[in-house]
């Protein structure tokens, strides 16, 4: 099987069908977004490239993205996908890890694509070239057959620390994510539009795939990124649209439409679903994100290593405000996805009871074939056919997962465990703040001591004082901060995440 078959059979079924949409501007219907990738499959096989091959995209988010997506796997190549905020020089130490062969950019980001080194051809989505290879020429008929286990997206980490790995995700994989969208996340219909504002290179862009199942309309906002007024707006105008976003970013859509003064039916003109992960969404923003905008939450939990597949937690679970347990069940990221088994296990790799905290595993077939040429860092993810994800977290009887922070940003002062996030949640709640950080600073005497990193709300000055009295008067002693900083915003990561990495440093 080949994921470009999927745009083949729609392309069947519905093929007058609008699929791509540039703001509110339809530029594709199935038939000819099929034709386009066929094209582009084509001008790739002429030029040199076989199956297995791998081609970069470093574009901002963009309606030809998909087109290009596509084409590549069409001719069974491996699609790299770069998010367009990196800088020039890690993208070449991708090309050259990747041992890519051709890139597709967007001239915003790269002016001159002859500043890559080791490829064949760079070709501008923005410029005439490409428009040639879209709709120019004979497309290959056939897509290219591929093991369900081949790779098709070559994904690089993060790399918060170290240098990035490429993270080999195969058809099967991403087959596996789509199927499980419908269970676990959402339902969709074919008049149903998906919105990409968070980069296309990441889980967002992954979206497409059960969108595209359902034969669905894909649409890319006009700015090509997020800009909550124009979601609203866009949503307004196609119909109510689905997305996903990062919690940052459902924080500034929960603030538009308060802005805007609109009630929670006046959202669903908008949105019909909001699917949000990829870092903590703290209990009191999701609180404020259904009172606001009404039960058009999702919240999924994965990584990288097994895309948008882990737990989720449904509009059902977070609307039940009667059961006894909806407080801890909102702040927690749900259950299981059907795709996968998920467990809680110590460093020996025996499943601890629930309540108590050790490393998140998950095993089923959206879990990564492995890292890029890298066989120790391979064999250090998957044990036993288990992924360790490095989240650290617990179990309740019920199932629901509640992380606590990446084994790595875990805080041991005086010999005891002390997760940021508890501190975090705590602190979000007290008087004129509006962020919190939490992370270890080393500390002669107790190893490590809490520094809170605290973002004010605007026009307000909380003290170091009160905030301490607050923190004595809802957590343990020693887990409250010894040291607060203040700042006026904290260091994130394209995504959105906050770099802790970066603040340990500060502190160190
Ligand atoms: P990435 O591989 O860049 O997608 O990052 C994945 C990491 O983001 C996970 O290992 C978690 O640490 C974090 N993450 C993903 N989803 C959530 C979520 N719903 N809540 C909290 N953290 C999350």
């Amino acid at each position: 099987m080949n994921l470009a078959h999927l745009l083949q059979r729609k392309a069947l079924e519905h093929p007058q069908r609008p699929a791509l949409f540039s703001g509110t501007q339809p530029v594709a219907t199935h038939a000819q977004w099929a034709r386009r990738a066929a094209r582009v499959g084509a001008r790739l096989r002429a030029a040199g490239l076989q199956p297995g091959d791998r081609v970069v995209i470093f574009m901002r988010n963009h309606p030809r993205y998909l087109e290009l997506l596509f084409g590549a796997w069409w001719a069974g190549l491996v699609v790299v996908p770069v998010n367009a905020k990196l800088h020039l020089r890690e993208v070449q130490w991708i090309v050259d890890n990747a041992q890519a062969r051709r890139a597709f950019v967007t001239s915003d980001i790269v002016p001159d694509p002859a500043v890559f080194t080791g490829l064949d051809g760079v070709i501008d989505a923005d410029a005439a070239e490409c428009d040639a290879w879209v709709n120019e020429g004979e497309g290959l008929d056939r897509v290219e057959d591929r093991d369900p286990g081949d790779t098709a997206w070559l994904f690089y980490t993060s790399g918060t620390t170290g240098r990035p790995k490429g993270v080999m995700i195969t058809h099967r994989n991403l087959l596996t994510m789509g199927l499980g969208y419908f269970n676990d996340v959402d339902h969709v219909d074919p008049g149903d539009a998906i919105a990409y504002a968070a980069p296309m290179s990441h889980g967002a862009g992954l979206y497409a795939i059960p969108h595209l199942m359902a034969g669905a309309r894909h649409v890319v906002p006009a700015s090509g990124g997020f800009e909550a007024a124009e979601l609203f707006d866009l949503g307004r105008a196609l119909g109510p649209l689905s997305l996903f976003a990062a919690p940052t970013i459902v924080k500034r859509i929960v603030d538009e439409a308060q802005a805007q003064g609109l009630t929670p039916d006046q959202c669903g003109q908008s949105f019909k679903t909001i699917v949000y992960g990829g870092a903590p969404m703290y209990a009191a923003d999701i609180r404020r994100a259904l009172r606001t905008m009404g039960s058009r939450f999702v919240q999924i939990y994965g990584q990288g290593e097994s895309p948008m597949t882990g737990t989720a937690l449904s509009r059902a679970h977070l609307a039940e405000t009667g059961h006894p347990r909806h407080e801890e069940r909102i702040a927690s990221v749900g259950v299981a996805q059907t795709p996968v088994r998920i467990r809680v296990a110590g460093p020996d790799g025996r499943s601890l009871p629930p309540g108590e905290v050790g490393e998140v595993l998950i095993r089923g077939d959206s879990v990564m074939a492995g890292y890029w040429r890298n066989p120790e860092a391979t064999a250090a993810a998957i044990r036993d056919g288990w992924l360790w994800t490095g989240d650290m977290g617990a179990l309740d009887a019920d199932g629901f997962l509640t992380l606590k922070d990446r084994s790595k940003d875990l805080i041991i002062s005086g010999g005891s465990n002390i997760y940021p996030r508890e501190v975090e949640e705590v602190l979000l709640h007290a008087p004129g703040v509006a962020e919190v950080a939490v992370v270890g600073a080393p500390d002669p005497e107790w190893g490590e001591v809490v520094v809170a990193f605290v973002v004010p709300q605007p026009g307000a000055a909380p003290d170091a004082k009160a905030l301490d009295a607050f923190c004595l008067d809802q957590i343990a002693r020693f887990k409250r901060p010894k040291r607060y900083e203040f700042v006026g915003s904290l260091p994130k990561n394209n995504y959105g995440k906050v770099l802790k990495t970066a603040l340990r440093e500060r502190v160190a």
